[in-house]
């Protein structure tokens, strides 16, 4: 077994070689304050221009290597986290307050992304002939230079790999900025992986956005951006990086609508997926069920129904095994939602608390909340305009159809959203109407196949389909006629 601490503790990885740094920052377990996790590296712009230094030396060889290697190697990488998946899942929770359900099935997509991605970039890679043409013409692939990979702390292990390994499959170099609330998963397992990669093609920087993250983005020789977390700094690293042309890959903040149509099927599988699509990793989850509108017929039905199912859920520390929702995963988002609920009931707001707690005696030990129903609410209201990132849902009721339409699209962002009825031809016409990357019908949840990704329009994203787990987002394509 590979014991997970200290080797990342207030560690960073430049040009293959972990360093150790005096600044840092502590890491605590969001379902209990005062538990120590590990400490997170608060690095420096010199690190990070070390960092790129050694990215983009090691980009020189990285780039010309074949996808047969590339692949070989990722697929041998792929193998050695497979074995240690189980000591990462009980770290992961203590960092990020996810269940144990949930933290192990994000790590097992992370195994997925490598392997499968490997599969994907032998078939993807080979030359496209364009037929039709006064010459003949190929379209061949080449990596685009280095790449930073900036992600959250809400799903931190597959928001870093879903880029970085594409990323790299594609023959480019990287230097990774986790988030500073939850990056020893991640750094953890990078060690595993990065020793099946030359040295410098895997490099990793700690520290806060405001200096490490602004100095990788403002770096002229990085050239893809590939980031994920809110449309604030979405638009700041927008602008940071304007000093040269480099290529942005933005996965930003979402505030999905769900609509509930006269004739949905409000089953009891059904509603669960309703609370699913709102209460996974209690709310932080940039797609989940922000806004629920439903028809005034239903209303009081599907308001009912949802209060018996959220009776269900059991907070409390992910590690425990009874535990269906965990913890907030830091002070600040805590704070947040508890007074985002504070201000919903001073204009009046109806707020049902709901839920059960798994141990009452420690509750103000941890982030924990109880899930809220939020009714008695108009459409203008902060609640239904932000995006809360936490476990209260607002439920709005609607009379007419154009109308539940032109609320769901009044926001400025636009990830996802689902419609739910029994007809499958006015979905598709409803969903040809929302402004959202993906819309779902009765489910709001992720694509299953890692291969296909639709990111948010509007300010959610820089809309760009991928079916090849990514891999176009990081390559970019040349003609070649002869
Ligand atoms: P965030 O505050 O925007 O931070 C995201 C990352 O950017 C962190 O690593 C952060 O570093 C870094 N950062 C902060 N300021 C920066 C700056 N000026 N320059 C460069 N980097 C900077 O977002 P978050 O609170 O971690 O995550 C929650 C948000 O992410 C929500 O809005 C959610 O919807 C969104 N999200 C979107 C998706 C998607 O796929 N569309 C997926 C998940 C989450 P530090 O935190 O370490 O300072
Ligand atoms: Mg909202």
């Amino acid at each position: 077994m590979i014991s997970v601490f200290p080797e990342v503790s207030s560690q960073y990885l430049i040009g293959g070689e972990w360093k150790t740094s005096s600044k840092i920052k502590e890491v605590r377990n969001p379902a209990k304050i005062t538990e120590f996790v590990g400490e997170v590296a608060l690095c420096s712009e010199t690190d990070v221009t070390q960092a790129v230094d050694a990215a983009e030396n090691a980009f020189k060889a990285w780039s010309r290597t074949s996808v047969d290697e590339r692949a070989k190697r990722m697929k041998e990488a792929a193998e050695k986290l497979s074995t240690v998946i189980e000591e990462h899942v009980s770290l992961f929770v203590r960092e990020n307050g996810k269940t144990m359900v949930e933290a192990k099935k994000d790590l097992l997509r992370c195994v997925e992304v490598m392997s499968k991605g490997a599969d994907t970039l032998l078939e993807w890679w080979k030359p496209v002939h364009v037929e039709g043409q006064a010459q003949k013409v190929q379209i061949r692939k080449r990596p685009r230079g280095v790449t930073a990979v900036i992600s959250p702390w809400n799903s931190p292990m597959i928001l870093t790999f879903k880029r970085a390994i594409p990323a790299i499959l594609a023959g480019n170099t990287v230097v990774i900025k986790p988030a500073t609330y939850c990056p020893l998963t991640v750094m953890s397992c990078l060690k595993i992986i990065e020793s099946s990669f030359p040295p410098g093609v895997i490099n990793i920087v700690t520290g806060s956005g405001s200096v490490v993250g602004e100095a990788l983005c403002g770096d002229t020789r990085v050239r893809t951006i590939a980031f994920t977390g809110s449309t604030e700094t979405g638009k700041k690293i927008m602008s940071l990086s304007s000093n040269s042309v480099k290529k942005l890959y933005m996965e930003l903040g979402g505030n999905d609508p769900a609509l509930i149509l006269p004739d949905a099927d409000l089953n009891e599988a059904a509603i669960k997926r309703i609370r699913l699509g709102i209460l996974r990793a209690s709310g932080q989850v940039c797609s989940a069920i922000k806004r629920v509108y439903v028809h005034e017929s239903r209303y009081e039905e599907f308001v009912d129904k949802l209060k018996k199912e959220f009776e269900r859920v059991v907070v409390g520390s992910g590690i425990q095994p009874d535990t269906t929702m965990g913890p907030l995963n830091n002070r600040s988002q805590f704070n947040f939602v508890k007074e985002l609920l504070e201000r919903s009931k001073q204009i009046g707001a109806q707020v049902e608390s709901i839920g059960q707690k798994l141990d009452s005696a420690s509750w103000e030990e941890g982030y924990f909340m109880l899930p809220s129903i939020v009714t008695n609410l108009s459409h203008d209201s902060e609640l239904v305009r932000a995006e809360q990132f936490g476990p209260i849902i607002p439920v709005i009721p609607f009379a007419d159809l154009d109308e539940a339409i032109e609320m769901a699209n009044d926001t400025e962002f636009g990830l996802r959203a689902s419609v739910w009825t029994s007809n499958e031809t006015a979905a598709i016409d409803i969903a040809d109407r929302l402004e959202a990357g993906a819309v779902f019908h009765n489910n709001h949840t992720v694509f299953q196949n890692l291969r296909l990704d639709f990111p948010g329009i509007k300010e959610s994203g820089l809309s760009q389909e991928t079916r090849w787990g990514g891999l176009e987002l990081f390559t970019d394509c040349y003609g070649f006629a002869d």
